[in-house]
């Protein structure tokens, strides 16, 4: 064996023993956005398990026996809360009663917006809420604001290093690139969204507060407020109504949703119909997701706003 294989071996074998310990653990997460944060905060240690897949949307999910059981195993449960993910609430007290739940939208310090209605404005929370009465005030589009996510892979550190020690240096250093890209993230996005404000559009359900708020774009307009109750003739006239007074350039639609809705209020009018996808349905499963998604969000919202006639 030459000198230079025989320093190859050492490296690689001490890269094995130093490096992350295989998990014990685990970790079941409910929707795409949430699994990509995760998964890029265990990176090179596990790849957590995913609900919601595909194009599914947690407003009307049901779950499937081999989800049961792949949560029946699990330590660790990552989920938005159930004001997103209603159909969780009772598996997670009776199949996942082993695992610690983290309700990530009770997250210190995350920026809050409440539910479309009443008064819209930002709230940060002082101090956790354990009490149900929190049902339905906060919209639980949290993920969309990527300085939400920010707060959100603090939480997730602290959550699995807790459960999990051995690989806690391992966390808290993927905790930090990832921070770190969601701040660049940030910032891309703002350059790509400036130059918009003032343009309008519809979008099917309102989800992109978040979004919107974020970067200085003005509220849209949602054809229902939450997708569990889809939309009478007279609220779809009242839509259209009101896109015609308004200006509105675009509806958008979205994969999880039938689009014949929009048709309905975009009829007689010049208003175009796109496409805009909150969850990731065609996106690759991982670490990338989160940021491929929010680019691709700004993307339909500028297409959207500024058609390239
Ligand atoms: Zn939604």
């Amino acid at each position: 064996m030459s000198i230079l294989k025989a320093c190859l071996f050492l490296i690689f074998g001490l890269v094995i023993t130093i490096g992350p310990a295989a998990a014990k653990i685990k970790v079941v997460t409910s929707i795409k956005p949430v699994h990509s944060l995760v998964s890029a905060v265990m990176e090179g240690v596990y790849k957590p398990d995913l609900i919601v897949t595909g194009a599914s949307s947690p407003h009307n999910f049901s779950l499937k026996p081999s989800q049961a059981h792949v949560l029946e195993q699990a330590n660790l449960v990552f989920w938005i809360g159930r004001d997103l993910e209603a159909f969780l609430v009772k598996p997670i007290v009776n199949i996942a009663s082993n695992a610690r739940s983290v309700e990530l939208i009770k997250t210190e310090g995350l920026n809050r917006l409440a539910l479309e209605g009443g008064h819209i404005h930002a709230q940060h929370d002082h101090d956790e809420h354990n009490d149900h009465d929190e049902h339905s005030i906060f919209d639980a589009h949290i993920w969309l604001d990527p300085e939400n996510a920010k707060v959100l892979v603090k939480r997730i550190v602290i959550e699995l290093s807790a459960v999990d020690p051995d690989n806690a240096t391992t966390y808290e250093n993927n905790g930090n690139d990832l921070v770190t890209n969601l701040s660049r993230l940030t910032e891309e996005l703002e350059i790509a969204m400036s130059g918009l404000g003032g343009r309008k559009f519809i979008t099917f359900h309102s989800a992109y507060r978040y979004f919107t708020e974020r970067f200085g774009i003005s509220a849209a307009e949602s054809i229902v407020v939450l997708p569990e109750v889809l939309p009478g003739a007279d609220r779809i006239r009242k839509i259209r109504d009101k896109a015609r007074r308004s200006h509105i350039s675009c509806v958008l639609t979205e994969p999880q949703y039938e689009s014949n809705l929009a048709a309905l209020v975009t009829e007689g009018t010049e208003i175009q119909i796109g496409m805009i996808d909150p969850l990731g349905a065609m996106l690759e499963d991982g670490p990338q997701l989160y940021f491929s998604l929010l680019r691709s969000l700004a993307e339909s919202i500028r297409n959207c706003l500024l058609p390239t006639s």
